[in-house]
This record gives structure tokens, sequence and C-alpha cells, in this order.
């Protein structure tokens, strides 16, 4: 028998993609389930993208690519970070990846050390804490609750800081909340962060376009702790290419060097054909997306209207991304037909049974008393969703 690595035995499964599975596999047995799991738009990538993948095709964009990407996309990459965030980064501190995922990897295994302390503020996204736990680091959480609109401040940042930490991830629109961080948020945070040099912050923007109110922000706008940020971004979400797989990071040349040498090692270059169709999406105007993200923002009212009349949620109002988090704790210790809810996996069972919705347990992100609803799904199919999640849970007592 093959004993497997105890880093593979201790690391956990990913919840939103185990969720989807299980949807996936209740469909395929015949179930009407409905899938608000996954965080995936449910757009098809825009006709030029695809056109210019196509053409990358016929000029035979076919062999190995430079590790850390075309230099032509990471051109395109540093005309993106100055045209939307009005940050300075040259084609050499940008490095392309298979994904946003494994951009953050990188980043991790490049900084991080056995022991070395990170910083998470909760609610989280479901893999920034086993990325680090491969990475042997340790995961310090900070919580931030749904009455501060699940927003760390820059005081309970630095009462997390030790002398081993290294590293602090989070996002902004944060997955799973929707919470988008302020300019002033961002510095109260940047005037923490700068008094610890050693200290390198991964800020994940691959919301940054779906955001509903003011204008995105990025931490890596301060000069003083630019040097130390690392800004994520990708196309999965603004650009409805998540199956195409490519994310990219700005950063200080030294850690885009140490990145790529990473990458080089685990995947080489990301897909040629994708990179062609990426420097089609960053050269484009974001308000290409304006109408998907007008969707998204009407969906998202939808769905609040809705849980607003079941008694018991509470929700904030989430300023981007496609999520809602709702606190779900008022019907845990209640029961419904022999099935007893005792916290947020219970309840997400629960509802997937009896409600056939699938939706991810708020404890994958570090929040046992919230659930996560992706609303990226049509209207009609939400509306479908929400009437099937009130009778359930008004079924509980
Ligand atoms: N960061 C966040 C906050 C996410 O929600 C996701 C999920 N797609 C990613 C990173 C990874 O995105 P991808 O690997 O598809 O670029
Ligand atoms: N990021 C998405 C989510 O949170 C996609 C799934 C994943 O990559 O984990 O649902």
């Amino acid at each position: 028998m093959i004993e497997l690595s105890e880093r593979l035995q201790s690391m956990e499964e990913s919840a939103t993609i185990a969720m989807s599975q299980k949807s996936r596999e209740l469909r395929a047995q015949g179930k009407d389930v409905i899938s608000l799991s996954l965080g995936e738009p449910d757009f098809h990538t825009p006709d030029f993208i695809k056109d210019a993948a196509k053409q990358g095709m016929d000029d035979n964009f076919t062999t190995y690519t430079p590790v850390p990407g075309y230099l032509d996309l990471r051109e395109a990459i540093s005309r993106k970070f100055k045209r939307d965030n009005n940050l300075d980064y040259s084609p050499d501190q940008i490095v392309v990846s298979t994904g946003a995922k494994q951009s953050i990897a990188n980043t991790v295994l490049s900084i991080v050390n056995p022991g070395d302390d990170v910083v998470i503020p909760v609610p989280y996204w479901v893999s920034y804490k086993e990325i680090v736990r491969v990475a042997e680091g340790n995961v310090v959480t900070v919580s931030a609750g749904i009455e501060t609109d699940f927003k760390i401040t820059g005081a309970q940042l630095e009462a997390a800081i030790t002398p081993k930490t290294k590293m602090m991830i989070f996002s902004t629109p944060c997955n799973p909340t929707g919470s988008v961080y302020s300019k002033e948020e961002l510095r109260d945070l940047a005037d923490v962060i700068v008094k610890y040099p050693n200290m390198v912050v991964i800020c994940d923007e691959i919301y940054e376009h779906i955001n509903f109110g003011s204008k995105h922000e990025s931490l890596a706008q301060f000069e003083d702790v630019k040097n130390q940020v690392v800004t994520v971004n990708g196309v999965s979400k603004a650009w409805a290419m998540t199956g195409w797989r490519l994310g990219y990071i700005g950063a200080n040349t030294e850690i885009a060097k140490a990145c790529s040498k990473i990458q080089g090692q685990f995947t080489s270059g990301t897909c040629s054909i994708t990179q062609r169709a990426v420097i089609a999406a960053m050269d484009a105007d974001p308000s290409e997306v304006a109408d998907m993200v007008k969707a998204f923002e009407s969906r998202r009212s939808l769905v609040l209207d809705a849980l607003s009349q079941i008694e018991g949620v509470k929700a904030n109002v989430p300023g981007g991304a496609f999520y809602v988090f709702p606190d779900v704790s008022y019907f845990y210790g209640k029961e419904f037909d022999g099935q007893k809810i005792q916290d947020a996996n219970d309840l997400a069972m629960y509802l997937l049974n009896e409600a056939l919705v699938a939706l991810v347990s708020g404890e994958a992100f570090g929040d046992p008393n919230c659930i996560r609803i992706s609303y990226a799904a049509s209207e009609e199919t939400l509306t479908e969703a929400m009437r099937r999640l009130k009778v359930a849970l008004e079924k509980l007592k």
C-alpha cells in the first residue's frame, strides 16, 4: 500500500471544487440540483478574445513559451496596470501563470519558510490557507465579522504580527464576502505594513472589475509599501475565462524572478494560445464587460431581497465579486425530519439534500457562522434557488 505524503494527507480538498463536483454527480443521477457553489461567471468569453486565440493558432503560436509569459503579453499587462490601477510594473516585474491560483502558490513558495507566520484575514478564499500549509507556513487568522463588513483594520493586522511574520494574503473585492476595501482602509493597512519591511503582502485583485460601487483601489498604489506588495490578478472572472487558465502578478523584480524560477521547474509558461488571446483582453477597455457587471449587480439585489425575506438570515451588502456570505447561525441547533443542523457544514448538506441547492459552507472560508452563495447564475435560476432555500430553511424548527 502506497503511503501518501504527510503534506498531502494534512491538506484539505478545495471545498468550492468538492461542492461543485458533488452537484455535478447528483445532476448525473437525474437530480435537479441548482449549483451556486462555484465562483465562475456564467457568461461566455467575448468573441474578440476568442478571435485572437484563433489567430494565435493560425500564426503557429504552438510551442513552449517563455516561462514568465510572452514579452508582448507582459507589455500589455504593464499597460493594463497603468491604465486601470495607475501602477508602474515593467514587463520584468510581471509573471504570467496558469491561473491566479498558481500566481499565489508561486509567491508563497518563493517567500515562506517552514514555520513562518502568514496572516490571513477571515473570511478568506479557500486556497490561501492550504497553499501556505503546503509551504509549511503557519497560518495566523485575523477575524473580521459581518458587523465590520468583513474587513480588518490596521490595528487588527498589527496585533497579529509577530517576529516570525513573513506574509499577509487578502483579496479585494473579497471572495467570499464581496467586501471592497476603500483607499482609506488600504492606507490604514499600509501604515502598518510599512513598519515591517520584511513582510510581503499578496493583494489578490482578481475581482477588480466586478465592483458595483466605488472605484477599485490597489494596495500597491502607496509607494512606501509597493516594494512589499505582490499584486495578483487574472482573466478568469473579469473576462469569463476560467477554463483558459491565466493569472499574473506585478511585483518587485526579485520576487518576480523567484516566481519565474519556481514556475520553470513546475509548469513552464502557460498555454501559448491563451496568452495570445489575453493580449486582446488586456488592451480592451474594461467597459467591454459593463453588461456582465450590470447583470451581476441586479442579481445581487435579487439575492439580497430574497434573503431579507427569510427569518434569521443576516447579510451584508457586498460591494463587488459575485458572492453573498450571509450569517446563518440562527439555524444551528434546529432540525427537520430527523436532520439536526449543528453547523454550516450540516446546513450546506441539508440544503443540498432538501432544497437541491448547492452552496459552500462558511467553514471552508474560516467563518463557521456563514454560508457562501455564488450568484453567477441567471435571474431565473436564482429566483428558483432562493425560493427553494426559503422553503427548506423555514422547515427548520
Ligand atoms: N483568487 C480568488 C479570490 C479567487 O476567487 C480565485 C478563484 N478563481 C482565484 C484567485 C484563482 O483564479 P484562477 O486560478 O482561475 O485565475
Ligand atoms: N475561485 C472560485 C471559487 O471560489 C473557483 C473555484 C476555485 O478555484 O476554488 O469558487
